[in-house]
């Protein structure tokens, strides 16, 4: 063999089998640390944004507001990738979690399929639960009345709220507490879901009101095309309640030392802008940690306390809508005998997850 060929052979195996570099031996943790995050957002970023896109493409107005509002960051879907091991985190009911997922994949609940709806019959009426199970969003009778989804997210934030900044500077709505502050100040034109004391400073408060919404909803993307802008819904919301509950302040502003935090949520686990500032703010007040009375209900999935607060505010939102929507249906016939006699139930577009007609 020519000496020629002896290097081009030995260039071809140095190619096929590279010699081991001299390079240092990270150790793991190290690796995990610094390279590893790095290289799987980068992966995970190209291919689930063509993959979004290819839906997004394809997809109906509904479809697009559905993906729009769930690529929200942080990323909504983060309390699926928990396993359960207390009460705030687990649904309370063998049905519940498939009609939360089902829900989520815009597909209509087992338990929903063939039904009437059971408010709907109440009120003297027949509704039928359409193939996508969303008659809920809609309902004029619906699902959002402040017993059945609004006040669990509530007393959920509440509780949490009161584990970071200690109850003594939390004002729960149903407590002596929130009259004294409605006294305070008479001009407010809503009563707040909560209020939280000297969190911006010594005599300030935020007044935190809490707004649940589909931004799926027809009427939400028909008035504020939530198929093309994302959190428009949110944004909307936030608008709305600022001139709502301080109109008959001078100028229309928050009197001094006071604002209003409107914490939205969707239905898919999407937050508001507000929203996320108030998690941003408490994380900062706990050490960005789960606070110690918290640490037993903590877990892998929710190291920190913002991680901790969104899975939870979610999962209650969306548990109380499973429970819900499991009582929501009945049969044609049970329809039937209940239209025959109606209760009298004024229709009310606040008690859908839709934006109102005139919103
Ligand atoms: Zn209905």
């Amino acid at each position: 063999m020519g000496l020629g060929k002896k290097r081009r052979e030995g260039k071809r195996k140095e190619k096929d089998h590279p010699p081991p570099s001299p390079s240092i031996l990270y150790s793991l943790d190290a690796l995990e640390m610094t390279a590893h995050p790095y290289a799987h957002r980068a992966a995970t970023a190209a291919v689930s944004a063509l993959h979004f896109l290819d839906l997004f493409e394809s997809a109906t107005p509904t479809g697009r507001s559905r993906l729009l509002d769930g690529s929200a960051r942080p990323g909504p879907s983060s309390w699926l990738h928990r396993v359960p091991t207390c009460d705030r985190f687990s649904f309370h009911h063998q049905a519940d979690h498939s009609t939360a997922l089902a829900l989520d994949l815009l597909v209509c609940p087992p338990q929903l399929r063939g039904m009437h709806c059971r408010m709907c019959a109440c009120a003297g009426r027949l509704a039928p639960v359409p193939l996508t199970g969303r008659h809920f969003v809609s309902c004029p009778h619906g699902l959002r009345l402040h017993t059945a989804v609004h006040d669990p997210v509530r007393d959920e934030l509440t509780d949490l709220c009161e584990h970071v900044i200690g109850s003594d500077h939390v004002v729960r709505e149903c407590g002596g507490g929130m009259a004294a502050f409605m006294l305070q100040f008479p001009l407010l034109r809503h009563r707040p879901d909560l209020v939280l004391c000297d969190v911006d400073g010594p005599g300030t408060y935020v007044i935190v009101d809490v707004k649940l919404l589909d931004a799926a909803g027809p009427t939400w993307i028909r008035t504020r095309h939530t198929d093309r802008t994302r959190r428009a819904a949110h944004l909307d919301l936030q608008r709305q309640w600022q001139r709502a509950y301080f109109r008959d302040f001078p100028s229309g502003e928050a009197p001094t030392g006071v604002r209003l935090c409107v914490f939205s949520i969707s239905t898919f686990g999407a937050f508001g802008p507000d929203a996320l500032a108030l998690l941003r703010t408490l994380s900062r007040r706990s050490g960005r940690m789960v606070p110690p009375s918290l640490l037993e209900e903590a877990s892998w999935a929710t190291p920190v306390f913002a991680s901790f607060a969104r899975m939870s505010l979610s999962l209650s939102m969306r548990r109380s809508l499973a429970y819900r929507l499991r009582e929501a249906g009945v049969t044609e016939s049970a329809a039937r005998d209940l239209a025959r006699q109606p209760a009298p139930v004024p229709e009310d577009p606040d008690r859908a997850f839709d934006a109102p007609e005139s919103g």
